[in-house]
């Protein structure tokens, strides 16, 4: 077969660079793909994050004209913190999921599949690729489980043998032949756990995810936070981990692989009310790094506004009082209008009437409105 001893050769370097699974598969369309994406559109359960068109996702020519194999890797992170940072009254704090601990992933990923590029050149010449990490077009968990990765879920994600779903995904599509690996068969069995506890039912099928639903998309949504998902975004900042965490083929599953991948718990687990008044320039140089920085500043301080309300974090009004009145961003007037009304510090109802006398944005109005209504519950 094609290129078998330089297949070999590739896992073999691959191991040295630090890529925790490699798998080779052929580069044909995945139309079996097709008709899913198509009706993920037509439900509306689509979250307008996806790169590129149906085509684009799944034809792998489309990227690379000779387009024979794909290789695609995995990369595994942590699940666990090994320190741990006190989340007290006065001081609470926010979180990041898993898949934003330490150095942005795409940048972790994309590196490894360029040294494993240049290797591959140094042996082959004319050799073509073109490399993808999330932000690519093409569908990179079906590129993955073709590729022998692992099995696609039920809860939507690719789960390895070896790393559970606690890994980033990567694929380079090139102009050689490779022999392809197999298929991981499905491992899910009559498990249906992430779906029963999912919060807020956005896995509407055994792999199929409707995202609009999903509060790890909703925790990157630029506007209001629909009502519905205010408390059940809890303390989350960035992404929600519920349909790992309570996956039975993550249990005892926490890799400490890549020292680049470790959590720095400050950052992570940031304290809620310094985070209300950061500057952009402060914001870029702490988190921006971090891949749950991507969307920006704005819905990061409109959840942590919101964690505080969930914790009625009283400390907090004062701020919360100076972001209403004076933030130009009517987002955050309105979510902090909502959270003082909330938290229900008895002086502060009369800080909303006060500041709606000059507020003119509709939706900060609706939302202080709604804040006001929490008064009259607790009389
Ligand atoms: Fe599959 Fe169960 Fe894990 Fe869901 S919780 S992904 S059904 S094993």
């Amino acid at each position: 077969m094609a290129n078998e001893q330089l297949k070999q050769d590739i896992i073999e370097y691959s191991k040295t660079i630090g890529i925790d699974k490699i798998g080779f598969a052929a580069a044909n369309p995945f139309s079996e793909m097709k008709a899913r994406l198509k009706a993920q559109q037509d439900a509306g359960y689509q979250s307008g994050f996806e790169k590129g068109t149906i085509e684009e996702r799944t034809e792998p020519e489309l990227h690379l004209t000779e387009a024979e194999s794909i290789i695609a890797i995995a990369i595994a992170y942590p699940s666990k913190m090994r320190e741990r940072v006190k989340n007290e009254r006065g001081k609470r704090r926010g979180t990041f999921c898993r898949a934003s601990w330490g150095t942005d992933y795409h940048y972790v990923v994309r590196e490894k599949l360029e040294m494993l590029e240049t290797y591959i050149a140094s042996r082959v010449p004319g050799f073509r690729s073109k490399i993808m990490v999330d932000t690519g077009e093409l569908a990179d968990k079906a590129v993955a489980e073709r590729a022998g990765i692992g099995w696609s879920a039920k809860n939507t994600l690719i789960i390895t043998p070896e790393f559970g779903s606690y890994v980033y995904l990567g694929e380079m599509i090139t102009n050689l032949p490779f022999p392809a690996d197999e298929e991981v068969e499905d491992g899910c069995g009559d498990c249906t756990l992430c779906i029963d506890l999912c919060p807020t039912g956005a896995l509407v099928a055994p792999g199929r995810l409707n995202a609009q639903m999903c509060l790890a998309y909703q925790t990157q949504t630029k506007g209001f936070l629909p009502d519905q998902f205010r408390k059940k975004i809890g303390n989350h900042l960035y992404g929600f981990d519920n349909c790992q965490v309570v996956c039975p083929k993550n249990r005892g599953i926490d890799s400490h692989l890549h020292p680049e991948l470790e959590p720095d718990p400050e950052l992570v687990k940031p304290e809620l009310i310094p985070l209300l008044s950061i500057s952009n320039r402060e914001f870029k140089e702490k988190f921006g790094n971090m891949a749950g920085s991507w969307r920006g500043k704005k819905p990061i301080q409109r959840n942590a506004i919101i964690a505080l309300a969930n914790y009625k974090e009283e400390s907090a009004v004062d701020e919360l009082i100076r972001l209403m009145n004076d933030d130009p961003r009517p987002v955050i007037r309105g979510t902090a209008a909502w959270a003082i009304g909330k938290i229900g510090r008895s002086d502060s109802y009369q800080a909303i009437r006060t500041a709606m006398e000059t507020e003119t944005d509709p939706e900060v109005i609706e939302e202080m409105e709604k804040g006001l209504r929490f008064e009259q519950v607790a009389t």
